[in-house]
């Protein structure tokens, strides 16, 4: 979506819910022109390259950001664009949820007890890595009411579904949109767990006003009679680097914390900015420390354009074992995904490696049955996926470099 859209979204918004904040307001209108834009570039040809790489990944981020970025290294290394990202390594798509090939606009199924539902495609601010970028930087459209309508139906009839995950994009980029769809999933007696990922608490932490931090808290239905029957909603955040949880960051996660809501952090592993035992303990010691979950520890995807920030996938092993050894609250969920699902690492796992071109290939008997694959998600196995003898789902996951 462009600015021009932004804008629109803005306008619109703020006519059909008079509390809704002007986006635009909080975006950098032109990061082209923008003092930080250039900073990995040494040379002219650096910038050359980089303003081919804003073509292809387009560069967006927050005033905010932009005041974090000035402090920090890390921050500046997940917003700005690098020279290196024109390399090809990886694939454009290695999740593919919410594209229009989908049966139902937006909603995405790959696992029998949750579906992912993706109101709105677009963020304010784009991280480098993001391994939706073939959909998050496209403008894509969000989906319609009708679509909600369709999709929360669609979820209506999945006896087996508990779970929401309502994904993006942005998700409050549309408060209009996103409070529509969670009136209408709250109607549903087969959902009980809903999740709304979110990077805004770190690129634009002020729009969480009370008024917006009460209305998410009500979806917080607990059901004294009956407790079976109660119903949550907790925030996946996104926090990679101690040095993101600045004051403003803190006091609004702390205002939807106060509020009953469950923030669970879902960090990335990124090379040259958290791939060290000490960086994760202090994230996930702060984290704790302020109300927030660590949740999970995902190994960087093998989206193209992020191949810089990749590590192998045992270098975040190292990490996950050292944090074994301390206290049991900052040990999260340490994962991998193969366009077939999460592969979850444990202290003793061994990675069954396939040599290839000068990186490695690992290979993966997953926890899922291909037919429940292919039944669930109305879809063929994804590429470098095949089906075992026994019927489970054999996956190729691409690792990453160390150097
Ligand atoms: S916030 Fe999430 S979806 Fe948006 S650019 Fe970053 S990684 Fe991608």
């Amino acid at each position: 979506m462009g600015k021009e859209e932004l804008d629109n979204v803005a306008v619109n918004h703020s006519a059909a819910t008079k509390s809704l904040p002007v986006w635009s307001d909080k975006i950098i209108k032109n990061c082209k022109g923008d003092e930080l834009f250039y900073n990995y570039a040494a040379d002219r040809n650096d910038k050359d390259i980089i303003e081919m790489v804003n073509e292809k990944y387009p560069v967006r981020y927050t005033v905010y950001l932009k005041k974090l970025m000035k402090k920090s290294e890390a921050i500046r290394k997940q917003f700005l664009p690098s020279s290196k990202e024109l390399s090809t390594i990886g694939t454009p798509t290695p999740f593919e949820e919410g594209k229009e090939t989908s049966k139902t606009y937006g909603l995405e199924r790959l696992y029998r007890d949750r579906v992912l539902m993706t109101p709105f495609f677009d963020c304010p601010a784009y991280c480098r890595f993001c391994y939706k970028k073939s959909r998050v930087m496209r403008g894509k459209r969000g989906m319609t009411f009708e679509e909600i309508d369709k999709a929360v139906t669609e979820v209506g009839k999945m006896a087996e579904a508990r779970g929401v995950l309502i994904t993006g994009g942005e998700p409050l980029m549309d408060q209009e949109k996103l409070f529509y769809l969670l009136d209408k999933i709250m109607e549903l007696d087969n959902i009980s767990e809903i999740r709304v990922g979110t990077r805004t608490l770190l690129n634009m932490p002020d729009i969480y006003s009370d008024e917006l931090c009460d209305r998410l808290a009500s979806y917080i239905r607990p059901n004294f009679k009956d407790p079976s029957k109660s119903k949550y909603l907790a925030i996946n955040v996104h926090f990679n680097h101690p040095d993101e949880l600045a004051s403003e960051v803190i006091e609004s996660c702390h205002k939807l914390n106060s509020r009953g809501i469950t923030l669970r952090n879902q960090a990335v592993l990124l090379k040259g900015i958290n791939d060290n035992i000490e960086t994760i303990k202090e994230l996930f010691s702060m984290l704790i420390r302020n109300n927030m979950i660590p949740y999970y520890f995902n190994h960087c995807m093998p989206v193209e354009g992020s191949d810089h920030l990749r590590t192998t996938v045992q270098k975040g092993l190292d990490i996950y074992k050292h944090l074994c050894t301390e206290s049991s609250t900052i040990i999260p969920n340490y994962v991998y995904a193969p366009s077939g699902g999460k592969v979850h690492v444990g202290p003793d796992t061994k990675f069954d490696y396939i040599p290839q071109n000068g990186t490695q290939l690992i290979r993966i008997k997953m926890l899922y049955k291909a037919e429940e694959f292919r039944r669930l998600a109305r879809k063929e196995l994804p590429p470098m996926h095949k089906e075992t003898e026994d019927g489970y789902i054999q996956g190729i996951y691409l690792d990453g470099t160390d150097d």
